[in-house]
């Protein structure tokens, strides 16, 4: 299944890269969203380059969701910025130190085989994009959304192009979390993804997002901190699912912000799978390494 078509260059007047947007970037300054220094956002407009004949061409994805932070941060802090590549667990995702290798099975895959089929996810958890995650968690700095989303856009076009994926779950927090938060940072990875593609001159195909299905029945102490056991602990029995026929003999994909032991999206596949879920896989934005 094919999630991209190519569409007519069109205006992108919702995006930074406006006229408007252009005009006030000038007056207005922009901070970098991650080390909020000033900054002089790109003003060419991004998309696929257009071939003399009019047709579009669909460059790398990769390379497009980069160009969308430049219009949020600063070329310093772009830089900064790894992508996660091959060689990596053919299921975990965790990439491998010799360049040498190819895809295999980690140890840890091995020894305690997951629930999920795979995990993909956009980049390293380093210190760098742990300082973005919290600004858009923490400091409510939802900008952040788009461009981070992208990234995770286009490692799902690269994984996923040609499979099928029949909704997409984000992993839930608690309604207390939400109260205090304001949102599920992982629902907002991924919300803006129709947005994001238009942007990118990609159409991309609908698949339902519900929010309503796996649901966060206990509030848990945050993982940070915890070692692998604890974590395990901590999300046994804390997800429940809502509305099963929604998820039966369907191919899911959980979405989540940071992926450190996998013990929360393992668990949540456990129980989508109980309830017949035919398939589950993970995308999200960090990796711990
Ligand atoms: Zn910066
Ligand atoms: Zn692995």
């Amino acid at each position: 299944m094919s999630y991209i078509e190519p569409i007519a260059k069109s205006s992108t007047s919702n995006w930074p890269g406006s006229l408007l947007n252009i005009f006030l970037d000038a007056v207005f300054p922009p901070k970098c969203l991650v080390c909020n220094r000033l900054f002089k956002p790109a003003t060419k407009r991004f998309g696929n380059e257009q071939r003399p004949n009019g047709a579009i061409e669909i460059t790398d994805p990769f390379a497009e969701s980069y160009r969308l932070l430049t219009f949020f941060c600063c070329s310093d802090c772009i830089n900064a910025f790894v992508a996660i590549s091959s060689p990596m667990c053919t299921c975990c995702g965790i990439p491998f130190k010799s360049q040498q290798d190819q895809d295999h099975l980690c140890g840890d895959c091995i020894s305690r085989p997951k629930k999920f089929r795979l995990a993909r996810a956009a980049m390293p958890y380093d210190q760098q994009l742990m300082a973005v995650i919290h600004r858009f968690k923490y400091a409510a700095k939802t900008q952040l959304a788009r461009p981070l989303g992208g990234l995770m856009l286009s490692v799902f076009l690269r994984q996923w192009e040609g499979e099928k994926v029949d909704l997409i779950l984000p992993v839930p927090l608690h309604r207390q979390k939400i109260r205090s938060r304001g949102f599920n940072q992982s629902y907002l990875l991924i919300h803006g993804w129709k947005a994001v593609a238009k942007a990118m001159h990609i159409s991309l195909s609908d698949i339902p997002i519900h929010t309503d299905v796996l649901t966060r029945s206990k509030a848990t102490v945050a993982q940070t901190g915890l070692g692998r056991r604890q974590r395990l602990k901590n999300v046994k029995g804390v997800f429940s699912l809502r509305f099963p026929e929604k998820i039966y003999g369907k191919t899911v994909l959980l979405v989540d912000d940071v992926y450190t032991t996998g013990a929360t999206v393992n668990e949540c596949a456990r129980i989508l799978l109980k309830f017949g879920a035919v398939r589950v896989d993970v995308l999200t934005m960090a990796r711990a390494i």
